[in-house]
């Protein structure tokens, strides 16, 4: 009930100035985010490949249609990709990198900027031997992030992709993408969609992570089972088995701050785990994502409110 509006509020600038202004926002924030700035996602990212987890590290930031602002993207994520060639994290930790943050909106040449950002970030990310995953954002964006996922793959065949299981569309874009090298990370889904593209039930949105799972686990790509779901994850551990795979050619994958006792479970039981770990002073889209999933998170978050 609460997710809706909490959503909406994620997109609306007013709210924004007044989340980011609160004053114990920011403790919660950190939570979720490594910090503000690049040392602070070294130090987080050496303490969890220091637990044996892998890493992949979000600059955030979003929906921009500002050329410069983009550009100063990528040259975050170039930065970032050079310290994690400097300090050997580059073996556990790979990237991902939201298109709409480098240039998919920018007015009449979104598609080509974002292809050729991304590119660039890809050619850091080779350079230091790591690889980069395009995350997923809304609806309207599916076609375009595929489409650009497909150019990319030409020079760089290890770009991974999100799919979304709450999109009707995902079971065929799962057949299309279980090819050999593949690398796909299944989440639920976290924007607010139409009932003509997504389903709406939790119940039919794990059904169709199932049916997505089943075929990933069954192709011969290298599937990324982003959940913190318990039945999922169990779900997903017997159709690996089913479907013969070894350890490694799969991995569980789980944001940061969320359920780390699961994490070390999952990596004491001989699975790959790696955590998505976002950092920078653009978290308020992130964070109002993470509340909406979570009512408890809200209700956290209040009552540190009514309490300063
Ligand atoms: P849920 O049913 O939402 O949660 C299951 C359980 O996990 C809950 O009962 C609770 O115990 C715990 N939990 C879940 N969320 C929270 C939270 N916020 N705070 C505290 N506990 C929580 N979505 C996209 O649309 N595009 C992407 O590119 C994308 N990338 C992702 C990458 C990774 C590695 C992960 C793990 C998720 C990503 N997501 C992305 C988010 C995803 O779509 C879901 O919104 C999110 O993972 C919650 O779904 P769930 O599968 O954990 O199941």
């Amino acid at each position: 009930m609460l997710r809706s509006p909490i959503l909406a509020a994620a997109r609306s600038p007013r709210t924004r100035s007044l989340v980011e202004h609160l004053p114990p926002t920011r403790a919660i924030v950190d939570r979720f985010v490594a910090g503000d700035v690049l040392d602070d996602a070294v130090r987080v990212t050496r303490e969890l490949v220091g637990t044996g987890r892998k890493v992949t590290l979000d600059h955030l930031g979003e929906d921009t249609t500002d050329r410069a602002q983009a550009d100063a993207t990528v040259d975050a994520y170039d930065a970032l990709l050079d310290t994690l060639g400097e300090t050997g994290l580059a073996r556990d930790a790979e990237v991902s990198v939201k298109l709409s943050a480098v240039g998919q909106f920018l007015p009449g040449i979104g598609e080509r900027t974002a292809l050729e950002n991304a590119r660039r970030i890809c050619t850091a990310a080779a350079r230091v031997g790591t690889t980069v995953t395009l995350d997923m954002e809304d609806h309207t964006t599916t076609d375009s992030t595929l489409g650009i996922l497909r150019e990319l793959r030409v020079d760089f065949p290890w770009v991974g992709a999100v799919l979304q299981a709450y999109l009707r569309r995902t079971e065929q874009d799962c057949r299309d993408l279980a090819y050999e090298g593949s690398r796909v990370r299944l989440c639920k889904g976290a924007y607010q969609e139409p009932e003509s593209v997504a389903f709406q039930d939790k119940g039919d949105v794990d059904r169709s992570y199932v049916r997505c799972l089943r075929i990933l686990m069954e192709g011969k790509g290298y599937p990324m089972v982003a959940s913190h779901d318990p039945r999922l994850i169990a779900i997903a551990r017997h159709l690996a088995d089913r479907a013969e795979r070894a350890p490694g050619s799969f991995e569980f994958q789980m944001l940061y701050g969320i359920r780390p006792e699961e994490q070390t479970r999952i990596v004491e039981q001989g699975d790959l785990m790696r955590i998505y770990l976002p950092y920078g002073a653009e978290w308020y889209g992130y964070f109002m994502r993470r509340l909406a999933e979570r009512p408890a998170n809200l209700t956290f978050f209040l009552r540190a409110m009514a309490t300063k």
